[in-house]
């Protein structure tokens, strides 16, 4: 399968790619992924039906989610796959020199911020992303009901290990556990009591840098500019590829006042339906 040409960077231009790869008897394919860089900021009452977090990362749980959606419709279950993720590059927040101010709401937790030019966005850069993942999964918080326990990477794979000093394993992993948040312990005693069987807080995927997926395409290159679109894929049925392409945080083509009649399929309200309509079914199938 090859993407169209629509929402790919053009060249002189670098991208983020993110991937999640399946492991089934030793077979591997791609469920879904994602690229992108950007952040969409503005007025907050303006951005409804927008997706504000477009790094590849972020849009690829949303295509994990779509693709989740069809496998359980169609009756397969996730007992026994193994999940990778792959990311082109270290997710922002790893290199001092990406990183985004703390939260300063946030002290408590230090969340960071998107690190970029321009207007400060709020959303949380990428590795304190990942870190949640290792705890409460990738699957979301609405299919957890099915999935019944959190969905895990065993591995996440990084490409374009060009900058050999900075591709630190020991800072990667640094990032991705829980430690760095310093919970108080009194605090911490009652997460433990209560919820740490389902969700442990020393999770973390086994690293892997690699050196042999080098494209220039997918690495941040200071002198030339990001891409300002993003791709979204996803497999539905097994075979079935689908792809949205994200600009500004809405579908291409789209203009601003559109956005409310023509959604993403990655978009917000499209994927609450789906989940939706997933959770009648399985009603009527359990009932
Ligand atoms: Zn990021």
């Amino acid at each position: 399968y090859s993407l169209g040409k629509s929402g790919k960077p053009r060249e002189a231009e670098w991208t983020t790619l993110a991937a999640v790869v399946i492991e089934e008897d030793n077979r591997f394919y791609v469920a879904c992924l994602a690229t992108g860089t950007k952040c969409t900021t503005g007025e907050r009452s303006k951005l409804q039906n927008v997706i504000i977090d477009c790094h590849a990362e972020s849009l690829c749980k949303r295509a994990f989610k779509k693709f989740l959606c069809h496998h359980f419709l169609n009756g397969h279950s996730v007992d026994g796959l193994k999940f990778h993720l792959f990311i082109s590059q270290l997710p922002c927040g790893v290199i001092e020199r990406y990183r985004g101010a703390v939260d300063k709401d946030n002290e408590q937790i230090g969340i960071q911020r998107k690190p970029g030019k321009g207007e400060k966005c709020e959303k949380a850069s990428c590795v304190d992303k990942i870190a949640k993942w290792n705890i409460l999964g990738f699957q979301g918080r609405r299919l957890l009901a099915i999935t019944k326990k959190p969905i895990k990477f065993d591995s996440i794979v990084i490409g374009n290990c060009t900058e050999k000093p900075e591709y630190n394993g020991k800072r990667f992993r640094a990032c991705l556990t829980i430690d760095k948040y310093q919970i108080d312990p009194n605090q911490n005693k009652i997460i433990k009591s209560e919820i740490t069987n389902m969700f442990p807080l020393n999770y973390c995927p086994s690293l892997h840098f690699n050196e042999n997926f080098r494209e220039s395409i997918f690495t941040r290159r200071e002198s030339v500019n990001a891409s300002n679109s993003a791709i979204v894929f996803w497999k539905e049925n097994g075979s079935t590829n689908m792809v949205d392409v994200v600009v500004n945080g809405f579908k291409q083509g789209v203009t601003r006042k559109e956005v409310t009649k023509k959604l993403l399929r990655i978009s917000k309200q499209t994927l609450t339906s789906d989940i939706d309509r997933l959770f009648d079914v399985k009603k009527d199938h359990d009932l």
